[in-house]
């Protein structure tokens, strides 16, 4: 592969093309490993970006793919509809909490959220309270790199005062401080509630990413703190968003987080799994009083329709992949991931570089005291055959669940071996 080409002209995500660090070339993807071209095999811990639950090289996702590629691989959707995405909605509205019925496709995890977040404004337009525009979201959180979803990206992470001036000012509560399992004191939620006590008028709607906060930091919270964010949004009429981007279809321990708190979100957004990890597709779901709401204002429809809506491949991919992954015995193997990980990396809690060690589903994250040097971390895993993308203060692994319990214990064995050492 022409490297120097990709270096001097191609953007890889968030890179300088002034200096920019390597970048391996992969020939090709098999069960859980990553081929480098000069053959090297390397376990991913990353499923590539919480994608891809069922490994690479799937025969039941290439076989859906080539057989809706012979009858169509794309129509337009205004006008016009088809059976991958009738399924695929009729899955989505089957498996997702009750009152999400309505569904919108997309076409990237940070659309899905743009499609959110105008949802929850022409909902409050048509119950003509246009003043009701603003949204209240989390530090630490992350929902995408479109200027809506980036105006609710934690600020500092987000790096918002570089775009100050375009990005609508949006009100942000602190991250959630009680764990996953500790429960949620009245302070733990004094200040979020504060907030919506004074701003009420003005918000439209709460938006999180339910139990786990992926890109902004890789935290687990209480599932109480959700319940509290949920009734908040009852008591004072604001509607709340779940993104579950990262979090949908199993990788918490639940098929979608917000089953941890049994709570369900007025507007959901998906996106990353939803295909297993082959192709671009996303869903925003929102209930029958916001479908209606939107529907009977001003507009009388929703206004959004990208190109690519509701592509018949990615959709038939989709359908496939659900059904993989629901047939599977996910649940348990979510489980198994998450005792392995807890137990084979609880050595690090006590290294020297270490600030936490925490696993929850198939999730495994080791936060350091300082920001680990990304590229040499990087390097010493590949030479022990394991692919993770650390960032800041974290290395974490979120393994596809097909992962075999001897190739779990390599990745984690090369994080204990790398990390142990990085103090
Ligand atoms: C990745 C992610 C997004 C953005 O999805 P893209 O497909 O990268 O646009 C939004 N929200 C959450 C929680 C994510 O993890």
């Amino acid at each position: 592969m022409d490297l120097d080409f990709d270096r001097d002209h191609i953007w890889h995500p968030y890179s300088s093309l002034i200096n920019p660090p390597p970048v391996y070339p992969v020939a090709r993807a098999e069960g859980v490993r990553l081929y480098l071209e000069d053959g090297r095999g390397l376990i991913d811990g990353m499923s590539s970006w919480w994608c891809a639950l069922h490994g690479y090289n799937v025969p039941e996702l290439n076989r859906a793919a080539r057989e809706q590629m012979e009858k169509m691989s794309h129509v337009m959707f205004g006008g016009l509809t088809h059976e991958p995405a009738i399924e695929l909605s009729r899955k989505l509205v089957q498996i997702t909490p009750e009152p999400l019925q309505r569904v919108f496709l997309a076409d990237s995890g940070s659309v899905s959220v743009e499609v959110a977040i105008k949802m929850a404004l022409q909902y409050w337009q048509s119950q003509g309270k246009p003043q009701k525009h603003r949204l209240l979201a989390l530090r630490n959180g992350y929902h995408g790199d479109t200027f809506g979803a980036m105006a609710t990206c934690d600020p500092v992470t987000g790096m918002h005062h570089l775009f100050a001036s375009q990005l609508t000012q949006h009100l942000f509560a602190p991250a959630p401080q009680p764990k996953f399992d500790e429960p949620c004191e009245d302070s733990d939620i004094a200040e979020l509630q504060a907030l919506i006590e004074q701003h009420h008028d003005e918000l439209a709607a709460v938006i999180l990413e339910p139990i786990v906060q992926g890109a902004g930091g890789m935290r687990f919270y209480s599932p109480e703190y959700l319940k509290r964010v949920r009734e908040l949004c009852d008591r004072y009429d604001l509607l709340l968003i779940a993104d579950e981007i990262a979090t949908g279809f199993g990788r918490s321990g639940k098929l979608f987080a917000c089953e941890h708190a049994g709570i369900s979100p007025d507007i959901l957004t998906l996106g990353k799994a939803l295909t297993g990890g082959t192709m671009t597709l996303a869903a925003t779901l929102c209930t029958d009083r916001v479908a209606e709401g939107i529907c009977r204002g001003e507009a009388g429809v929703f206004m959004h329709g990208p190109t690519f809506m509701g592509n018949p491949l990615a959709c038939a991919v989709s359908n496939a992949s659900i059904e993989l992954l629901l047939q599977s015995a996910w649940q348990q193997r979510v489980a198994d991931i998450e005792s392995q990980l807890r137990r084979e990396l609880a050595p690090l809690a006590d290294a020297p570089g270490v600030a936490d060690v925490r696993a929850l589903g198939a999730i495994g994250v080791v936060e350091m005291r300082e920001p680990v040097d990304m590229m040499r971390v990087q390097n010493a895993l590949i030479e022990h055959g394991v692919w993770l993308r650390p960032f800041g203060r974290l290395v974490y692994a979120m393994p596809p669940y097909v992962i075999s319990p001897e190739d779990l214990s390599r990745l984690t064995g090369a994080m204990v071996e790398v990390l142990g050492n990085a103090g």
